[in-house]
C-alpha cells in the first residue's frame, strides 16, 4: 500500500491534520496526496478507503472526530473522484 510522504497526516482519533490542524485531508495534504496518486492512484484510493473505515471505527468507538458523520466518504474520497482527470485511468475504471 502507498504510504503517503507528507507531513499532512491525520491525527487519530480527532482526524485533524498533524501539520496544520485543519480537518484531514486538508488542502495542502490533498495536493501532496494527489501528486503521489498520479503514479499510484489505485494505492492512493486503497489508502483513502482504509482511512474512511478507520474514521468510522474511531467514531463507533465513541471518539469525537471533526466533521459530520454523513460526510466521511465525501470528505476523504470525494475530492479524489473530482480530481481524477487521467483518461487511461477512467477507461480502466469503466472496464473494471
Ligand atoms: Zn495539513
Amino acid at each position: 500500500m502507498l504510504v503517503p510522504r507528507t507531513p499532512h497526516q491525520p491525527d487519530r482519533p480527532a482526524w485533524d491534520c498533524l501539520a496544520c490542524g485543519e480537518p484531514w485531508p486538508c488542502a495542502p495534504g490533498k495536493v501532496e496526496l494527489a501528486e503521489q496518486g498520479v503514479v499510484h492512484r489505485r494505492s492512493l484510493r486503497l489508502y483513502l478507503e482504509s482511512c474512511v473505515i478507520d474514521m468510522i471505527d474511531d467514531r463507533a468507538d465513541g471518539h469525537h472526530t471533526s466533521g459530520r458523520d454523513d460526510a466521511i466518504y465525501d470528505r476523504i474520497l470525494g475530492w479524489l473522484d473530482a480530481s481524477q482527470s487521467d483518461p487511461a485511468d477512467r477507461a480502466t475504471r469503466r472496464a473494471g
